[in-house]
């Protein structure tokens, strides 16, 4: 195992693995960045993408929360309903019921906004008619900070995700590309997260310890799945573990930061 040094600040957003010089830099100078989001957070656009409902709250939930709690917009973005979570029911049986699942998590978050992109769950591709949606919601939601899969998880849809997304982030902000209508957008806060496998590359972690319990009760909605697999011990044990790694907080969610950028100035 890596040697991690971790870096500590007393702002909400507390804590940093590094493990080398220059991400001692990076981590010093986003520590800086960070200093100001509790006076200066107001009012942001959260937009949140999950390849399959539940995968939101597994990789993001409590910082979701936190957002609320700093007055932020939140909105989730599912690309499938997870039609293929389970073989109990039929697949359009399990799509409705999933999508209900998900309505009910996100309730209990106190999420109120969210869409169904309904692609076939286990076939996601990043394909030109999915990039061009994806863009299109880019620039009419506007969102200041983005949260999407991990590059590297396990899942093929996970992966079609962050494709999706980081290219649909690329094409939003110029003014070339005008299959998607709107005005160009640029997203300039982007953090990736884990679900399956825990993650190599995060250098920035997030102490919900205090939303641990909300997102344990969010994630218990989703019933259809977790009557087959203890995704909700699996959150707890993630978050418990990267707690116990992030200068000892009780639970943590940990993030790739693709980019930040001075909109907290
Ligand atoms: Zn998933």
């Amino acid at each position: 195992m890596q040697k991690l040094i971790i870096y500590y600040s007393k702002t909400p957003f507390n804590s940093f693995i590094a493990n080398n010089f220059q991400s001692k830099i990076i981590s010093f100078i986003l520590s800086l960045l960070i200093l100001a989001i509790p006076v200066q957070a107001k009012n942001l656009k959260v937009m949140v993408f999950a390849a399959h409902p539940d995968d939101e709250l597994i990789g993001c939930g409590g910082s979701m929360r936190k957002h609320i709690n700093l007055g932020n917009d939140v909105r989730v973005v599912y690309l499938t309903s997870g039609e293929a979570g389970n073989l109990k029911y039929s697949k359009e049986k399990l799509a409705g019921i999933r999508e209900k699942e998900a309505e009910n998590g996100l309730g209990i978050l106190g999420v109120k906004d969210f869409s169904f992109l309904r692609n076939k769950d286990g076939y996601l591709e990043a394909n030109s008619e999915n990039l061009i949606k994806m863009v299109e919601l880019i620039r009419k939601y506007k969102p200041d900070i983005v949260y999407l899969p991990h590059s590297e998880e396990a899942h093929q849809d996970h992966r079609a995700t962050y494709d999706l997304v980081t290219k649909a982030i690329n094409k939003a902000k110029g003014n070339w590309f005008q299959e998607a209508p709107g005005k160009a957008w640029q997203v300039k806060n982007i953090f990736s997260y884990e679900i399956y496998p825990l993650q190599k590359a995060v250098n920035y972690c997030e102490d919900i310890t205090t939303f641990m319990n909300l997102k344990d009760t969010a994630l218990k909605e989703h019933k259809s799945q977790i009557e087959s697999i203890a995704y909700d011990d699996l959150a707890k044990s993630i978050g418990r573990y990267r707690g116990i790694l992030s200068n000892g907080t009780e639970y943590a969610e940990c993030f790739q930061v693709i980019r930040i950028d001075d909109i907290f100035h």
